[in-house]
């Protein structure tokens, strides 16, 4: 098969599942807008709402989180003159591609996938059959826009190797060099922000318990009174980064204060090490109301708008689907569908 070069873009979502935590900002938001801010590239950024309801989620509910996400986008930097922003189902390329693809992924692929796992825990006969296929839909959120890289954090690793799967796979069968092979781009001290009551488990915006998290829409107080009450050990910070081994806790607020300060985790313990915790976490604390409370106000001015907000969203999804639509139309033929150009 010919080597198709494609053109480097960049695509990458959130779900409006919940307000988003540290762990969106630093993982995926603020590294979105570092890339947008590089130029050179195009950025797409989707709120990934077809993939939100895969759980039960409050009408009412989502549509507020999905403004909300949406405004945290804006305020963290995303210009919406420069990426494009949109909401997925805005653009019916994705559920369409999406089908596609449950026909091309296999089924012990999916079974592999330990967000599934996770998400289904003891339950997975009871779960939505949209959780299982979750990773097909994103495959063609990526592929829909033929993007080459994918920032995310590092729990979303296995999808986007599942998505390069799925794109091989498809150019396989039909004998075409069609689907680029996207790369994760996972980078940064915060690549995996850990829940602030148990440092083995990951911060998400949809974990029930709030204390677990730092939100965009916190105010100071709370931010303070979360990073005090954060679970940690007895011990003060060690000297070197060897002595986090076996610290999650510990770690995870070392990493967190790097990513925030735009330090790598050896600068921090080079200033702090040997420190104890009470006086690491209000340094802690006024470091991340610095850097937050800016984007917690921009949000709630945005928020006072909401039409022009879904102004925003829909002047993306027309974007978008300029790209998307051919890139399904042409997926289209070459499966042989009559109706779409199929000769
Ligand atoms: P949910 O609990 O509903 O799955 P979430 O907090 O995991 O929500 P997602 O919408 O699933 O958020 O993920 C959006 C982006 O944020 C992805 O790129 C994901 O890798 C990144 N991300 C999510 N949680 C973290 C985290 N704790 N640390 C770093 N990045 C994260
Ligand atoms: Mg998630």
């Amino acid at each position: 098969m010919a080597e198709v070069v494609h053109t480097p873009r960049v695509f990458s979502g959130i779900q409006p599942s919940g307000g988003l935590t540290l762990g969106n900002y630093l993982g995926a938001l603020k590294r979105f807008v570092e890339t947008q801010d590089k130029g050179g590239i195009e950025t797409v950024y989707c709120i990934v709402d077809l993939h939100a309801i895969t759980v039960w989620q409050d009408p009412a509910k989502l549509t507020h989180a999905t403004r909300e996400l949406a405004a945290g986008f804006i305020a963290s930097g995303i210009d919406p003159a420069i990426s494009i922003l949109f909401n997925q189902s805005q653009v019916p390329a994705h559920a369409q591609l999406g089908w596609i693809f449950n026909c091309v992924a296999r089924l012990g692929w999916m079974q592999r996938m330990t967000q599934f796992k996770d998400k289904a825990g003891k339950n997975s006969e009871n779960v939505s059959l949209g959780l299982f296929a979750y990773p097909a839909l994103m495959a063609a959120d990526i592929l829909a826009y033929h993007a080459t890289h994918v920032p995310v954090g590092e729990d979303q690793k296995q999808h986007v190797e599942l998505t390069r799967d799925i794109a091989a796979k498809f150019n396989n069968d039909y004998g075409i060099e069609f689907f680029p092979s996207p790369e994760p781009v996972i980078e940064g001290a915060a690549t995996r922000v850990m829940s602030l009551r148990d440092g083995t488990k990951k911060m998400s915006k949809s974990d029930p318990s709030d204390m677990s998290r730092i939100n965009l829409t916190d105010d100071a107080d709370t931010i303070a009174k979360k990073i005090r009450k954060a679970k940690t050990d007895p011990e003060p910070l060690p000297e070197t980064l060897q002595g986090l081994d076996g610290r999650p806790e510990a770690r995870n607020l070392v990493n967190i204060y790097a990513a925030l300060a735009e330090m790598t985790p050896e600068q921090v313990i080079a200033e702090h090490g040997g420190q104890q915790f009470g006086t690491f976490k209000p340094s802690l604390a006024d470091l991340a109301v610095a850097r937050l409370s800016p984007i917690t106000a921009e949000m709630d001015r945005l928020m006072k708008d909401p039409a022009e907000i879904d102004r925003i969203l829909a002047g993306g999804a027309e974007r978008a689907s300029e790209i998307a639509a051919p890139i399904l139309k042409r997926t289209c033929e070459i499966v042989g569908m009559v109706g779409t150009g199929a000769g």
